[in-house]
């Protein structure tokens, strides 16, 4: 290893652009600079002081994946010692979870609406409330993956009110063939004032499949992991129990959302459908690694037996009361010397829960120190409000406290 860590190869390229920048590139503090500006592009653990819970630029739900350099029996039935499907055991669990007859695993959410399209509804319609042809960030845009499926989207109601009457006309227009009604969840994008749309129960009266894209993969809307009521930012986000309960054929949603998972993205609901999706060739290209499975294998064992609250990182944050939070930060602020203790609001983020908060408490500095703390090792990114910077206590974890005290210092020096 080199500069910066850098392996030898890597620095050559650095050095050969140098040259070819201009002798005033040349000089050994411009070498060093240089590569610690690249080894600063490389992939590394940060401390998110942002406040935003699911960070998608920060990898969405903290997560640790560890597995020893094992085989896994993956696709090998232990019970009968014959070629097993990568699907079944986590998928048989997604679904006790999910209380669905049947769910598997694939790469993201979008992946799942995606296979979900192009295994039920290739060349047929696809009704899509207008309200619900969203953009979900990051490139995810319901007409296009509509398009890149085979299905055709034939948008219904309008953007701002939806009634069933409108999806019962497309049904019975002429020439219909309607293979599946979709509803998404706007997630990010909300719509106020006069509006409606047509709730599952309603959608499961007609004669098609109803598939939910409920996006941020709560489980139940009851939250019995966390041992007493759901918290209140988490009223009106869909989940996936209660989706099915009201009759949806189908759910998709992300693992590394409210779910607290590894990036995955799961499909759950009628077995028939699902199997049905498990067979179609794309879900071998977007079939996820043994290792996510196995991540998401915990995971939904964590839920089931409750100890999701203690065991999953993303609940852990959410669970942690603000008595502790402010607990934290008097430490933080006492060690370090410098900053003063704010209440602050966190966010679920990842288009979860949109539009509402979660107390929170933060290490609030005057002036902007954004740039400084990202090349703390390991880099802090945190947020700016009103001309000050805000480390928010939530999203951090506990053991990285220190890491906040040392960033503490280097702003304040
Ligand atoms: C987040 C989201 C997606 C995309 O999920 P990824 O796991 O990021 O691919 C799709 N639909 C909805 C409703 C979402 O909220």
């Amino acid at each position: 290893m080199a500069p910066a860590g850098l392996p030898h190869a890597l620095c050559v390229e650095l050095a050969r652009a140098a040259v070819a920048d201009g002798p005033e590139h040349w000089s050994k503090e411009a070498a060093l600079a240089r590569a610690e500006h690249h080894a600063r592009t490389l992939l590394t653990p940060v401390v998110n002081a942002t406040g935003v819970l699911l960070h998608t630029n920060l990898g969405r739900a903290p997560l640790a994946i560890e597995h020893p350099a094992q085989a896994i029996n993956v696709e090998f039935d232990l019970t009968t010692g014959e070629r097993g499907s990568r699907q079944a055991a986590v998928g048989g669990v997604l679904a006790s979870l999910c209380g669905a007859q049947a769910a598997m695993v694939v790469n993201n959410n979008a992946a799942a609406v995606m296979l979900v399209l192009a295994a039920l509804a290739r060349d047929r319609q696809v009704l899509v409330s207008r309200g619900e042809s969203v953009e979900i960030g990051g490139g995810f845009r319901v007409p296009e993956v509509m398009e890149q499926s085979g299905a055709h989207l034939v948008d219904v109601g309008t953007t701002n009110r939806t009634r069933l009457a409108d999806y019962s006309k497309a049904l019975g227009r002429k020439g219909a063939d309607v293979a599946l009604v979709l509803k998404v969840h706007p997630s990010n994008y909300r719509v106020e004032g006069f509006v409606e749309d047509t709730p599952v129960e309603q959608l499961a009266t007609l004669p098609v499949p109803v598939v939910a894209d409920i996006g941020s993969g709560l489980i139940d809307a009851n939250c019995p992991w966390l041992g007493g009521p759901p918290p209140a930012w988490l009223a009106g986000e869909p989940a996936a129990r209660q989706t099915l309960e009201a009759g949806a054929a189908l759910v998709t949603f992300s693992g590394d959302k409210l779910l607290g998972g590894p990036q995955s993205g799961i499909i759950a609901g009628d077995a028939a459908l699902v199997a049905a999706c498990a067979r179609h060739p794309l879900a071998r290209a977007l079939r996820p690694g043994a290792h996510v499975l196995l991540a998401l294998q915990q995971l939904a064992l964590a839920y089931l037996d409750r100890s999701a609250a203690r065991t999953v990182p993303f609940w852990q944050m959410v669970a942690t009361s603000s008595d502790e939070l402010r607990r934290r930060a008097r430490a933080v602020v006492a060690e370090a010397g410098v900053g003063e203790v704010v209440d602050s609001e966190a966010i679920p983020g990842a288009g979860s829960a949109p539009g509402t908060v979660i107390p929170s408490v933060a290490v609030r500095l005057r002036g902007d120190h954004l740039a400084l703390l990202r090349t703390m090792r390991p880099p802090v990114v945190a947020r700016t409000r009103d001309g000050a910077t805000l480390l928010d206590l939530r999203s951090v974890h506990p053991s990285d406290d220190p890491h906040l005290v040392a960033a503490l210092r280097a702003c304040a020096s």
